[in-house]
């Protein structure tokens, strides 16, 4: 399986899953995509049911990961999702609740989704650097605003040939995200907290790869910057994995026949992962509608109902912050699939000149053929988790209350085709305590440890263990500094 760039019209140029997940980004700006999507068949279902998770992992990472081995994917999805990463028997277990299934995506070490991809990606990454025949190792860069920093701090942490230094604003986080960053443990880690806002981190580590001097200082040290975030391929695929092996649960389950459709509801932010379900659908898995689930940021929500994608508006911080995005980056693998290589890039080009596209009518249709969108407001995400504590006695986080939004609203919608709708949970609500008990009309401890227990107590479910004991651990990364000295930080840890 070869990828090419999202941005290469003519004769483009073609890279193995090993470069793709070594560079993370192609040479010209645009985003790895496959030339071909793998058939799945149901014989190849009926053979995946019968596995268990990381099985099944390498199994579907294979189809496109062709240079690597099924034995360096099972080895690789073994260390990802067993214990003690993911302690539960299952790492992505299905919860019934009223006529849902909710997908729980967030029983690894940081209690976000995330770790679906950056638990297995260091493990891919590594092997890619001595498949490619680099010498050198790799130094990750992240600027964060929290959940993406932990979550590769804790997937990279060890992992062989490569480092990683995490930058996040001082006062920009929780004091539970502070402390999961503060406290982590591994021989090639590094945390740097900064004076200033996400931008100002943003801004330095872009800065940074800008820098050619930097570059060949580095060299020098035998390393090259790399980065974790989501456009990179090695995020992505793990990620087709999950929604597969959901309807190989809900098929050995007897909560679905084989063959029946199941339409995904997904929160969405960088457009990552319900892209994912989306090449699950593409490879043959029975998916009728993917819905996209936005909060006040709902960009996405007016780009598939009319066709127009308009980042000229304003950005509202919301309950579900890591869904706070104007710039949904992997709308551009799917732009790339449907309305092909050339508009693909003159709607990114205007993007970037205008702010604003608008694609053409069997574009549109295309997009609307395979996805619906909703979004849904403060209130009424406030409203829902409520609603699902109150009435379900289930509790969500925030993120997951705008997909349960989504899909009833879908449900009441589309009442008669009976569908099974699997909806993403992305998150432990107690990654949100504060804004959890507030929609829950609780009083809000100003101490976001102090929050977390007082949840617990309300609602009698646990908090994950990691989380709750990290009140108790000693602080390695205390550090603070101003923006400017981020080279000179980087430098340093580079050389130690
Ligand atoms: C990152 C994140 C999302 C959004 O996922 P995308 O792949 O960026 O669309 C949703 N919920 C949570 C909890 C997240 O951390």
């Amino acid at each position: 399986m070869k990828f090419v760039s999202t941005r290469a019209l003519n004769n483009p140029k073609e890279y193995t899953a090993a470069e793709v997940i070594k560079q993370g980004l192609a040479p010209d700006g645009g985003l790895f995509v496959p030339t071909e999507i793998p058939a799945l068949t149901e014989a190849d279902l009926d053979r995946l049911a019968e596995m268990t998770y990381p099985q099944r992992a390498a199994e579907i990472m294979g189809l496109y990961l062709t240079d690597y081995t099924r034995e360096e994917l099972l080895s690789a999805a073994n260390a990802a999702y067993g214990a003690p990463k993911f302690p539960e028997v299952t790492p992505t277990p299905i919860t019934k609740v009223g006529d849902l299934e909710l997908l729980e995506l967030w029983h690894g070490p940081t209690s976000a989704f995330k770790d679906m991809a950056l638990q297995i990606m260091p493990h891919l990454l590594s092997m890619a650097l001595t498949k490619t025949g680099e010498t050198r190792d790799a130094l990750i860069l992240v600027a964060t605003s929290g959940d993406t920093g932990k979550a590769a701090l804790e997937g990279y942490a060890d992992v062989p040939r490569v480092k990683i230094h995490v930058f996040y604003p001082t006062d920009g986080v929780s004091r539970i995200q502070k402390k999961q960053m503060a406290t982590q443990q591994g021989s090639n880690v590094n945390v740097t907290a900064i004076y200033g806002n996400f931008d100002d981190a943003q801004n330095g580590v872009k800065a940074i790869f800008a820098d050619a001097e930097m570059a060949s200082l580095l060299d020098k040290e035998g390393l090259f910057l790399s980065s974790a975030n989501s456009i990179n391929w090695g995020r992505l695929v793990p990620q087709v994995v999950y929604y597969i092996s959901a309807y190989c649960d809900l098929m050995n389950a007897g909560r679905l026949q084989k063959g029946d459709l199941m339409d995904v509801v997904v929160p969405t932010g960088n457009f990552g992962n319900i892209f994912a379900c989306c090449l699950a659908k593409r490879m043959g898995l029975p998916v009728g509608k993917m819905i996209c689930a936005s909060n006040q940021n709902n960009v996405l929500t007016d780009f598939i109902n009319n066709g127009v994608y308009d980042r000229r508006r304003t950005f509202y911080q919301t309950v579900s912050p890591s869904m706070d995005i104007l710039i949904s980056s992997n709308l551009e693998r799917l732009l790339w699939l449907v309305a092909g290589p050339e508009k693909c890039a003159s709607y990114m080009e205007a993007l970037r000149e205008d702010g604003v596209y608008a694609v053409d009518s069997a574009v549109l249709e295309a997009v609307q053929e395979e996805f619906v969108a909703y979004f849904c407001d403060e209130a009424l995400t406030k409203n829902v988790l409520r609603e699902f504590y109150e009435q379900k006695k289930y509790l969500a986080d925030t993120h997951t209350a705008v997909a349960l939004s989504a899909a009833m609203r879908h449900r009441r919608a589309n009442e008669e085709d009976n569908r099974t709708i699997l909806v993403a949970s992305t998150a432990s609500p107690y990654k949100f305590s504060p804004a959890v008990l507030e929609a829950l009309g609780k009083a809000v401890p100003e101490d976001g440890f102090e929050a977390l227990r007082s949840l617990q107590k309300i609602s009698g479910v646990p908090a994950p263990e990691r989380l709750a004991a990290l009140e108790a651990l000693e602080d390695r990364f205390t550090e603070v500094i101003s923006a400017g000295d981020m080279k000179e930080a980087v430098l340093a840890f580079a050389r130690s």
